[in-house]
């Protein structure tokens, strides 16, 4: 069962809206802030469209973008691997939501002569929120990337994302029960989603790590079939070649100017 409507395909890339995106029509801004608040999910398309446009100019795709009740996420088809790119994919998010702000802090003047101003300045002040709280350090959160992807040049990808995902996790468990004592269940939802994406990407990436320390080990594996030996083609680069092979061959692999 689908539980996602297509609002249609921007730059590429298809846009969902989460089935469960009507449940902020229970929210008690709902009743006395509709528009602002459908505004505000606009712009955390547009943060989510900074991370797949920055990740697209790095090479990797984006499946989809769905929007949730509890904000956007951006379906990379892969992670990039280089902690740069990371970063920037990272930060990207968070610099549109200034980016905007920016904006209609330069437009504000124009706003209020059009009776408008209270609605883009509360505007304005979402999107700084949204930036700042983005960038938290709770992984798998755009804060908690950068984390790794800071951490991740010192300590290599694998201990980087545990750290980052600890911290995630750390963070999720006191903002789940500040919220629980609360009542803001919203916030509740948001800390579980946060702790067991940490606890999976974690597992998926030390997986992913595993995997190819082994292949790189494969890769060094020298041990020779009966009947083969190593020969050097040059450029430390080595192949397997029979042993019945002549010395003019191999002469000419080796170097082809002695052709
Ligand atoms: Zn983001």
């Amino acid at each position: 069962m689908n539980m996602s409507w297509k609002l249609g395909r921007i730059a590429g890339i298809d846009v969902f809206l989460h089935s469960t995106f009507f449940l902020i029509l229970f929210l008690p801004a709902a009743a006395t802030h509709l528009p602002l608040l459908l505004a505000m999910f606009g712009c955390v398309l547009l943060h989510e469209f900074g991370h797949a446009l920055t990740a697209r100019r790095f090479g990797i795709g984006t499946a989809d973008i769905t929007i949730y009740p509890i904000g956007g996420v951006a379906r990379l088809t892969r992670m990039p691997r280089a902690p740069g790119a990371e970063l920037l994919i990272a930060l990207a998010g968070p610099a549109v939501n200034i980016a905007i702000a920016a904006g209609l802090y330069l437009s504000l003047g124009v706003m209020s002569s059009l009776g408008m101003g209270r609605f883009f300045a509360d505007l304005l002040v979402m999107n700084l929120v949204l930036a700042g709280f983005n960038l938290i350090p709770a992984f798998p959160m755009d804060g908690g990337r950068v984390l790794r992807a800071l951490l991740g040049g010192w300590l290599g990808r694998g201990r980087a994302t545990v750290f980052a995902a600890s911290v995630g996790r750390a963070l999720a468990v006191g903002f789940g029960v500040y919220s629980l004592l609360n009542l803001a269940f919203f916030q509740v939802a948001l800390a579980v989603f946060i702790y067991m994406a940490a606890r999976a990407e974690e597992i998926g990436v030390l997986a992913d790590e595993r995997r190819r320390a082994g292949e790189t080990e494969e890769g060094l594996d020298w041990s020779t079939p009966p009947g083969y030996r190593w020969i050097q083609t040059g450029r430390g680069v080595w192949r397997l070649a029979p042993i019945t092979v002549s010395s003019q061959s191999r002469a000419t692999w080796r170097d082809p100017r002695w052709r």
